[in-house]
């Protein structure tokens, strides 16, 4: 699996606005986001890299229209930490850190 990284990304400023959070990762399809932190220093977080490529799969098995649409309904219903996108992402932070067959391109 081919994850891109892209720094200083516009989308993940956004993002960490929103969330008012200083450092964000954030998903689009098989691209992780970051906003205020350094390829680098984010590869080196592995709990957090793992929660991030959740999401990757997340996207893939739904696809990038129905995942943005399922994602954005489960948030507005129960907000960002109850979206059961994000449990589970939490869930696989906590799990086992295996990152096998995940490439950062
Ligand atoms: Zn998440």
């Amino acid at each position: 699996m081919k994850i891109r990284i892209k720094e200083e990304s516009l989308f993940a400023r956004i993002a960490a606005r929103k969330l008012k959070c200083n450092a964000v990762a954030a998903v689009f399809g098989s691209t992780i986001h970051l906003w205020n932190v350094s390829r680098e220093d984010f590869l080196k977080r592995t709990p957090w890299v793992v929660h991030e490529i959740e999401h990757v799969r997340q996207f893939r098995r739904y696809g990038y229209i129905w995942f943005s649409v399922l994602y954005l309904w489960e948030s507005a219903r129960k907000g960002y930490y109850n979206n059961r996108f994000e449990v589970e992402a939490r869930v696989a932070e906590n799990g086992v850190l295996c990152l096998e067959g995940v490439e950062f391109v």
